[in-house]
Order: C-alpha cells, then structure tokens, then sequence
C-alpha cells in the first residue's frame, strides 16, 4: 500500500513538474513571439516614418516643381512677347510709330502691369511710352524723378536691375517715386550711349523677381535701342537722300537753263555767223570781178606798181572767199543744215585720192606719206566729199607741220566695235597740251614758227570735227612738241 502510495505521489509530481515544464515552454514560445512582434512593430514604426519623410519630400519637390512650372511658363510667354514685339519693332523704321508697336497686352505677358518708356529729348525726359498708369500718375512721377535726380543716378549705374537686386535704399527710391514695390528697370543705349530707360513693374507681388526676369527685359530693352538706332539712321539717310535729291533737281534745273541759254547763243551766234557769211560772199564776188577785169586790162593799160597791187587784192579776196565758205560749212554743220549723203565708203581708196592731189606738195617738201589701211578694213558709212574734206585739212596741215626731206606722214585704219578709227601721223612740229586741247576752237592757231610764216585761218580742224561729229564720229590729237602728232577720228562701219 505504502509502495502504492509512494508509486502515486512521484506520479503526481511527474505530472506536477511535466505540467510545468509544458507551461514553461509554452510561456517560453510566447516570450519569442512576443518580441519578435516587438521588433516587427519596432520595425513597422521606422518604415512610417520614413514613409512619412518621403511624403514629406514628395509634397516638397512637387510644390518645386509646380513652382518651377510657373517660372518656366511666366518665361516662355515672356520670349514669346519679346518676340512678338522684336518683330513689330523691325517692321518699322519710323521713331514715332515704334512705341505704337508695343502693346499692353505684351507687357503683361512679360509678367508686368506697368510700362514706362522715358527717352532724353531737348536737354530734359520725355515719355514715349507707358501703359498701366494714369495721366494724373504720370506728371507726379515726372516731378519726382526731377527732384530725387533719379535718372542722373540710374545713368551712372547703367545697368539692368530688379527690386530684388537692388540695393534697398535705391530700390525704395524708385518705387517712392513709381509706386510698385515689383520693377525692373533696363537703360537704353543707342549707339552713341545711354539716352532714356524702360521701366516694367507689377503691383501685385506674387513671387521675387529674378535674374531671368531682368534679362529679359534687358533684351528687349536692347532691341528696343537697336530698333531706335535704326529708324534714326534712316531718318539721317533719308533726310540726307531728300537733301541730294532737292540739291541735284535744283542743279539740274541750273544746268538745264543753261544749256537752253547756251544753246540759243550759239544758235545765234551760227545763225550771225551764217548771214553775215552769206552777205560777205555777194561784195567779195564784186571785188573779185573787178579786180579780175583791171587786171585783164580791159579798161586799159595799168601800170606794174597798180598791177602788184590788184593781184595781192586777187589774192586776199581767194583766202577771204575761203575763210567765209569755211564759216558757212561749219555754221552749216553745227544747225544741222548739210544734209550728209551717207554711203559705203572704201577708206583706203578716198586717202589715196586726196594724197594724189596733194602729191605736189609731198614732192615740193619732198617727203612721203605712207598708207597703211588693211585692205580687209570694213567700209565706213559717210559722205565721200565731206571725208574728202576731212582728209584734205588734216593731211595738209601734216605736210605744213613737218620738216622738209625728212617728214613722214603716216595714214593707218583699223575697225574698233562699230567703228572704224582713222590715224594720221607726223613727225612735224607737235605741240603742248595746253594747244592740243584747243586746236579744235574756232580761229585757234598755235603759236609757232611754221604758223608766223604761213597763213591760216585756225579754222580748218573746226570744220574737220564739226564733219566728223555730224557722221557720229568722234576726233582727237596725241601730240608732243618737236616729235610729232596723232589725229585720230572714227566713223561708223558700213553695215555689209
Ligand atoms: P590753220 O591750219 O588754218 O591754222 P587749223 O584749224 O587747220 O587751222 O589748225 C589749227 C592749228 O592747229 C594750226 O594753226 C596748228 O597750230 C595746229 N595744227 C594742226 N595740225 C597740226 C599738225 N599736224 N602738227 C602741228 N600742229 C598742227
């Protein structure tokens, strides 16, 4: 029994401590599970947290961002109206008509409400331009900027500058003197310096203005100045266009009545010169006759001394007759009056006629006179006896100018465009370049010893140009004294 008893007790306590050992494992796994809730708590709460934060961040950076946005539109809309007004500006060359280009609707796209454009005229400031203000506004501001001497001041800063980045005290300067507390304030310089400002601003400050903000007004204040720059030169271009055109109309008109007053005078003259010509020939043909018929001793026999006499008067009267019927062809050509009968004409063949003719003078100074005419040369379109004329003069006078035996005269001829040129050479006496430019004038004679000896009339080269020009041509002297002269003239090819 004891035994059994004995057995029952150690069962229970078995039992006893088998509870408790359960118990204790079971309060053992719920301690593990409890802090391992604990760390899972512990590291829920961190990660809340730094949820937290990075809600906080994203809230942060998206009001930035928004922030941003805002800055990014305000500038995209402000390039646009610099743009906008960039173009305006170019199409105008008028100083009045470009503030009239710059509307209020492009200053607040610029950001701004207000506008002010003060420009220097006539010593003092004078407002080209403004929008957002008032007129009462405008004369107190005029009056204020004078007593602070604000422009005086800006003019030594030259720069661009916001109310964010100017110094306080000029900042509360200007808006004292503007109103709002929001501006910038860009100089504008032409080309010869600083000659007004522009002025931007905004009564409602919603954010600080920034370096952006003043370099864009910058920009369109250096648009603005270019633009003025340009219309100004225009203006000074144009004013002087206008001045040149008065001063060259007036000119003209100058020119004009002279060349009518000249061209009566010399028809005048042409036309005194050709009645009188005329009136000379009729007594001049008398004188002639009579001379002539004393001279045939048909009213008797005259003595020598009286005979000498009457052929000197022959004489006179033959160079007079020559000089009044040179007078007429060349008061004749100059009206227009010789009608010139134009053909094809051989050149070679027309210099080689007059040079037969004048063969006995050639032999007389016994000297030679070379032709040199290609025989290929074109035709020229002229009249045969006015050429004739003209080779005869200029030949002739060759043979005066050029030294006995050894004078060589020298006919050349080539086609130049539409022309043929004709030269003819010597190497006679020449002559300066004072006489060379004369020659061609009426009784114009050179003073030279072959001249003091034989006589002329100093009216042979006129007609010779007066034949020539009116075939079109053009005629011309190279000369040098002692070594010879050039005449040169051109007349117009035949067409083939
Ligand atoms: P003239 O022969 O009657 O004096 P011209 O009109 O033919 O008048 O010539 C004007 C002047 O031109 C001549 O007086 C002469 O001084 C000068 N002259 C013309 N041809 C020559 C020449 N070949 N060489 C030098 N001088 C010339």
């Amino acid at each position: 029994m004891e035994n059994f008893l004995n057995g029952n007790v150690n069962l229970t306590v078995l039992a006893c401590l088998l509870a408790a050992l359960a118990i204790t494992i079971v309060l053992l796994l719920k301690l593990r599970r409890l802090k391992e809730l604990k760390s899972t708590v512990a590291y829920l709460k961190q990660s809340l947290e730094e949820l937290d934060e990075q809600a906080k961040l994203i809230v942060r950076t998206d009001l930035e961002l928004n922030k941003t946005q805002e800055e990014l539109d305000k500038r995209i809309s402000g390039l646009y109206a610099l743009q906008r007004i960039s173009h305006e500006l170019s199409k105008t060359l008028q100083q009045s008509e470009i503030f009239r280009r710059i509307s209020s609707e492009d200053i607040s796209d610029f950001g701004f409400h207000k506008a002010l454009i003060f420009m220097e005229d006539k010593g003092g400031l004078s407002l080209k331009y403004q929008t957002g203000y008032l007129d009462g506004e405008i004369a107190g501001i005029e009056t204020k900027m004078e007593n602070e001497d604000f422009y005086g001041l800006f003019k030594i800063k030259n720069t661009t500058f916001s109310s964010s980045s100017v110094s306080s005290k000029f900042g509360k300067d200007i808006s004292a003197i503007f109103g709002p507390n929001s501006f910038v304030i860009s100089p504008l310089v032409k080309k010869d310096g600083v000659c007004g400002f522009l002025y931007l601003a905004s009564d409602s400050v919603q954010a600080p203005l920034t370096a952006g903000d003043e370099e864009l007004v910058a920009i369109l204040a250096t648009h603005l100045a270019q633009a003025l720059d340009n219309a100004e030169l225009f203006e000074e271009v144009y004013m002087q266009h206008q001045l040149l055109e008065k001063k060259v109309m007036a000119r003209t008109q100058e020119l004009s009545s002279a060349l009518e007053q000249l061209n009566s005078v010399s028809k005048r003259k042409t036309d005194f010169v050709s009645a009188v010509s005329h009136e000379l020939r009729t007594p001049l043909t008398s004188i002639k006759g009579y001379a002539a018929i004393l001279l045939a001793g048909k009213l008797g026999e005259i003595p020598k001394e009286v005979k000498e006499r009457l052929e000197k008067i022959n004489l006179h009267s033959d160079e007079l007759v020559h000089m009044v019927n040179d007078l007429l062809d060349i008061a004749r050509l100059e009206s227009g009056r010789i009608e010139m009968k134009l053909e094809p004409l051989n050149i070679a063949s027309c210099a080689e006629n007059i040079l037969d003719m004048l063969s006995p003078q050639l032999k007389e100074k016994t000297i030679t006179a070379k032709l040199d005419i290609p025989a290929q040369t074109v035709n020229v379109l002229a009249d045969r006896t006015q050429i004739s004329r003209v080779f005869i003069n200029l030949l002739s006078n060759a043979i005066k100018f050029v030294p006995e035996k050894s004078g060589e005269i020298r006919i050349q001829a080539s086609t130049i465009g539409e022309f043929v040129q004709v030269n003819i050479s010597d190497n006679g006496i020449g002559m300066n370049q004072n006489d060379a430019n004369r020659i061609f004038e009426e009784f114009y004679r050179v003073d030279n010893p072959i001249n003091q000896k034989v006589k002329g009339t100093g009216l042979g080269l006129t007609l010779v140009k007066n034949i020539v020009q009116a075939h079109k041509g053009k005629i011309w002297v190279e000369s040098q004294i002692n070594r010879g002269s050039t005449f040169s003239f051109t007349l117009p090819k035949a067409q083939i």
